[in-house]
């Protein structure tokens, strides 16, 4: 495992600054993988992970970097919470370790340094020094994992019978005896302009 350093580095290279969320992030992420027992996360332990984010801000950039989760490779899950908190899930052993930041450690960063006004800076320090108990929860849980969620499965394709996009394992939907694409069936995130 590199150390907390050299992980800050790298994802200050991958998110482009560095911030109090890379520091938070890089923390949640080395102790998700310290209480899992993975040390090698892009080496010999590369493909015990997957990890679940659930904010799509500064934070989760860094938990990327350290875990070497990558959404390419259907390790990293985003689900839309607006919370700081991540799951590390170990294939191997099924143990499922979630962690979210304390919404109490803004107030303690400033408390311990009301002395720097830049709200980032304060953080940036605050969250190097506050100890893991009073900056996380941290909870054991169970995260169910079909096949088709895992790194490596490989399933049928097959093609929608309205728009004739294919779809890749089981994101399809029936609808009155149709196969449909989640966007034909409703779903749309976008609106067609002809
Ligand atoms: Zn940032
Ligand atoms: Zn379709």
């Amino acid at each position: 495992m590199k150390t907390f350093d050299e992980l800050l580095r790298d994802a200050e290279v991958a998110h482009g600054h560095l911030c109090a969320g890379q520091i938070l992030g890089v923390r949640l992420a080395m102790r998700g993988l310290e209480l899992l027992g993975i040390d090698d996360p892009h080496g010999k332990d590369r493909k015990r992970l997957i990890t679940f984010v659930e904010i799509d801000r500064c934070a989760t950039d860094a938990v990327a970097v350290v875990t070497g989760c990558r959404l390419g490779k259907r390790a990293l899950k985003f689900r839309d919470w607006g919370k700081v908190a991540a799951t590390f899930v170990d294939i191997n052993t099924g143990k499922a370790i979630r962690i979210a930041a304390k919404e109490s450690s803004k107030a303690l960063a400033r408390a311990m340094h009301p002395e720097i006004a830049d709200k980032n800076q304060q953080q940036m320090l605050a969250y190097r020094e506050i100890p893991n108990a009073d900056l996380f929860t941290e909870q054991w849980v169970k995260v169910s994992l079909p096949p088709e969620e895992l790194p490596g499965y490989k399933g049928e394709r097959i093609v929608c019978a309205e728009c004739g996009e294919g779809i890749n394992f089981q994101r399809e939907v029936r609808r009155n005896g149709r196969i449909l694409c989640r966007a034909c069936a409703g779903e749309r995130y976008y609106e067609e302009i002809s």
